[in-house]
């Protein structure tokens, strides 16, 4: 059950039992991390409750809060259908390049589909922040390249810690 809200023209949220509430915090992890999730494949709704049901039995993370759901049109790419996001914020004790790692097997799990850039996905896990730090290689950029300029995360991120 989601209570919807239509924020304009093509923006709602969703706002459910696991999307947009906060966890008791155990901290038996070291880092705090803030991930984007994402998909406009199927019932992505269903897959986000598959994974906030995921992270709540791993052991390598701890789920401490989940915003609300946004619905909004893709870019790049037009032609495809609306993406859902979230934002996960989880305790860690891996270091980022493992975290990735461990984001690109989970992604898996769930059937990411790799095809073409901005192309239909089923489940898209993105690092946003990783504590404080700041991380430019090759495989990794924190805090996320577009983090700022993408409402599908500044939406998402307003509605944490209500
Ligand atoms: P995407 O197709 O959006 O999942 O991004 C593909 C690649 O972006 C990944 O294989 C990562 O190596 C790279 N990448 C760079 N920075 C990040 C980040 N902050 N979070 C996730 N992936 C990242």
């Amino acid at each position: 059950m989601y209570i919807k809200r239509k924020l304009n023209k093509s923006l709602s949220t969703f706002r459910g039992l696991r999307f947009g509430t906060t966890c008791r915090e155990r901290s038996s992890h070291r880092y705090r991390v803030t991930i984007g999730i994402g998909g406009n494949v199927g019932d992505v709704k269903r897959r986000f409750e598959h994974l906030f049901i995921f992270f709540k039995r791993d052991k390598r993370v701890e789920l401490l809060e989940t915003s609300l759901i946004l619905k909004n049109p893709p870019f790049g790419f037009t032609n495809q259908d609306d993406f859902l996001n979230s934002i996960i914020v989880l305790k860690v004790s891996m270091q980022p390049l493992v975290f990735l790692d461990y984001l690109h097997r989970v992604e898996k799990k769930f059937a990411r589909k790799r095809s073409f850039a901005n192309a239909p996905r089923t489940l898209d896990l993105d690092i946003i922040f990783f504590e404080n730090r700041v991380i430019k290689t090759p495989r990794l950029t924190i805090p996320h390249e577009s983090w700022s300029k993408r409402e599908s995360v500044t939406i998402p991120l307003m509605d944490l810690r209500r």
